[in-house]
């Protein structure tokens, strides 16, 4: 019997997860449709032109990997530059440098070799080092003492994930690093980097040759979409796919002020982070500086984090136990189901771009190279 069908997939999600998706399966024959509910590619990495910079639509996207695969497959489409991410911290208007490395130090307490440094963390940290850290309090105050804790973590996480931070998953805080060498650099991997021209670059060369259909939900004219192919990726979310039988899994969501300013330099840096809890931000970004830029105008935005609701984009996946406790009802569901689900929303993961793109591609290699 001749199949009506006229894709070999339907992807939901022009997120990176949905355009590796596609670009793997087209590579290797099959077609592809991508739908996205907005009105443009590349998810949360989309990059929008205002005043002749690249703005991070979505917040600030940092490209940073261990892999040189993902590093080499990601310069295949677009070339990086070499900026690297060290953000500052402001706390009561002093600046600090992150992640926490000699530079902050020297900042705290003036210290000038990494043994002084040591032995204050050493003298404030030790009293919580007794047991395994529960929460994210405790992993942080076993880590870096009570200082560092105090000033630089303790109020940007109760603002950025709306909780206490001893309601938090230990996991978070051991993103940043801690070193005693002078090094700003805010993450350890060998590879980083942003895209020259911005992030739809890489979204734009995945999906080169793909079927796109934007504005299109696809909760809203499901049955036509799934009909349009032999197979259904879903890139969003997992609960909402499943009606939210299990109950709604929590996000963290956040609002963007976008403030074009007549002047070429703002704050001096990318990313500035603001640490108390009495204001309501969390960073300012000044986009320019991701890419070097000399023109005459700056955008810088400000983000402002908020419980995500159904109406809402979530974010920031809440991994915490009763979260993920509902989230592996919802995944046990799932691998009875014939439709594949990838990417931040549908695995409820606090993926990084690096990490989505080799969920990606580990899932299209499995399910073609086998
Ligand atoms: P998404 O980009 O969320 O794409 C999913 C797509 O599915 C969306 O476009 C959505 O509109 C669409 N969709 C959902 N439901 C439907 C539906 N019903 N119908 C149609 N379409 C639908 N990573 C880094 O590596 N470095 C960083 O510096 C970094 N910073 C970040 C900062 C912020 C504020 C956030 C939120 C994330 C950051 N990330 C960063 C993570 C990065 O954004 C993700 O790893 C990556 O974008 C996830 O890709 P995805 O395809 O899984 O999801
Ligand atoms: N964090 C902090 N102070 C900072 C920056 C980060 O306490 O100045 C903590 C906070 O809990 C945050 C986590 O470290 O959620 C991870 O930070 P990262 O910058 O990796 O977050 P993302 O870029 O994903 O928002």
């Amino acid at each position: 019997m001749v199949s009506s069908k006229k894709y070999d997939f339907l992807i939901v999600g022009a997120g990176l997860y949905g355009a590796v998706f596609a670009h793997e399966a087209k590579k290797r024959g099959k077609t592809c449709l991508v739908v996205d509910k907005r009105e443009h590619i590349g998810g949360n990495t989309f990059c929008k032109k205002i005043e002749d910079i690249n703005v991070h639509a979505y917040g600030a996207h940092i490209f940073h990997t261990n892999d040189k695969k993902i590093w080499d497959y990601v310069n295949d489409f677009v070339p990086f530059n070499r900026y690297t991410n060290s953000p500052v911290a402001n706390h009561k208007g002093s600046l600090y440098n992150l992640p926490f490395n000699m530079n902050t130090f020297y900042q705290l307490w003036g210290t000038k070799t990494p043994a002084e440094a040591k032995s204050i963390i050493d003298e404030q940290s030790k009293k919580y080092q007794k047991k395994q850290p529960q929460n994210l309090e405790e992993q942080a105050l076993s880590l870096v003492g009570e200082d560092i804790y105090y000033k630089l973590i303790k109020g940007y996480t109760e603002k950025q994930w709306g909780r206490k931070v001893t309601e938090l998953p230990a996991f978070i805080i051991k993103r940043l690093p801690l070193r005693f060498t002078f090094d700003n650099n805010y993450f350890n991997d060998s590879f980083q980097g942003i895209p020259i021209g911005g992030y739809n670059e890489l979204s734009g060369g995945l999906l080169d040759g793909i079927d796109v259909q934007l504005g299109v939900n696809y909760f809203k004219d499901k049955v036509a979409l799934d009909a349009m192919a032999h197979k259904t990726v879903f890139t969003g979310k997992i609960d909402e796919y499943y009606n939210y039988e299990f109950g709604k899994l929590e996000y963290r969501g956040l609002r963007f002020d976008h403030e074009i300013l007549a002047i070429e330099n703002y704050q001096g840096n990318a990313v500035i982070n603001y640490t108390e809890a009495d204001i309501p931000y969390t960073r300012i970004l000044e986009h320019k500086h991701f890419e070097f830029g000399q023109q005459k105008k700056t955008v810088i935005t400000k983000e402002y984090p908020l419980e995500a609701s159904t109406e809402l984009e979530p974010y920031y996946p809440i991994n915490d136990e009763k979260n993920n406790n509902r989230y592996l009802q919802y995944k046990n569901k799932a691998s009875k189901d014939l439709v594949l689900f990838g990417g931040r929303l549908a695995e409820y993961k606090y993926y990084d771009m690096h990490q989505v793109i080799g969920a990606a591609l580990s899932k299209t290699k499995k399910l073609f190279d086998n």
